[in-house]
């Protein structure tokens, strides 16, 4: 294929697993994304002045003399994956409804599933906590659903005087009435009374229970959030406003946010002695 020639910026898996799949492309459309002005500059020290090194694709700083890559302080830095298989896994995990496993990953890219499994987390932590317009989804994980526990995660994220729908479970009597406006939906009666309802959090409860069901299958509650910050960006992402969003839409809002992202083997295991030492150049690298 002609590298040179431009191509419309994908619109679906399939235009984009050929747009991602030309190493240029997948070059300048990353580095557009992070410098739209065009003007490059070293992440490390924020110097203008860098030269270029076509072959490899990176810069060198005269700054700090030290070369940098488009990966360095992003979500994919120190990663040797290339961005075409980074491209498709993040528009894939954006746009699976009911998530994608590291199996079927690591099968659709040729990647091990480890490899897989460690890419796919690393996309959950961009999806992490992001606003979206006035009509923004939060979830949490909670190690219990007692009184105490709910409302004090509510009093954290709703401000006081609000108005809260919740189903009518026990945990949501006492106390709420005193700093939000509360009214309740009997589930065992109807989901909807007036202008009082809980379907979008019904929704949203049937798609991350079908995600952890179907898909995941065994998730440690070590890592339970990730999962569900996974699911809240989708949901968050259905629509803007009244305009619905497309593939390409949520693909773009996701890689928007790689910058200034970092995840690492001990962050996501919990594990000090990482097997991954790349300063001193010792243990077993991991590839991902
Ligand atoms: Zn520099």
């Amino acid at each position: 294929m002609d590298a040179t020639k431009p191509l419309p910026e994908p619109k679906t898996l399939q235009e984009a697993v050929v747009y991602f799949s030309d190493p240029d492309r997948c070059f300048e459309y990353a580095k557009k994304l992070r410098w739209p002005d065009g003007n490059v500059v070293c992440p490390r020290c924020d110097a203008a002045k860098n030269s270029f090194i076509k072959t490899r694709r990176l810069w060198f700083c005269y700054a700090c003399k030290r070369q940098f890559t488009i990966k360095v302080k992003t979500i994919m830095e120190d990663s040797p994956i290339g961005l075409d298989k980074w491209m498709a896994a993040f528009w894939l995990l954006a746009n699976a409804k009911n998530g994608i496993s590291s199996h079927e990953l690591g099968r659709a890219l040729g990647v091990t599933q480890t490899t897989a499994w460690f890419m796919l987390q690393r996309i959950r932590e961009v999806m992490k906590k992001q606003k979206w317009g006035n009509t923004t989804k939060i979830g949490t994980v909670v190690p219990n659903v007692t009184r105490e526990t709910l409302q004090n995660e509510i009093l954290k994220n709703v401000k006081f005087g609000s108005t809260v729908y919740t189903d009518n479970a026990v945990a949501y009597d006492n106390g709420m009435q005193r700093r939000f406006v509360h009214d309740v939906v009997n589930k065992t009666e109807a989901y909807v009374r007036g202008q009082v309802h809980v379907n979008g959090m019904e929704n949203f409860w049937s798609l991350l229970k079908r995600s952890l069901r179907g898909t995941y299958v065994a998730v440690e509650p070590f890592h339970l959030s990730r999962y569900v910050d996974e699911q809240v960006f989708r949901f968050n992402h259905r629509k803007d406003g009244e305009r619905k969003l497309n593939d390409a839409d949520r693909f773009s809002a996701v890689m928007s946010q790689v910058l200034g992202r970092r995840l690492t083997y001990s962050d996501l295991t919990g594990k000090s002695d990482s097997p991954h030492h790349s300063e001193t150049g010792t243990g077993t690298p991991i590839p991902f």
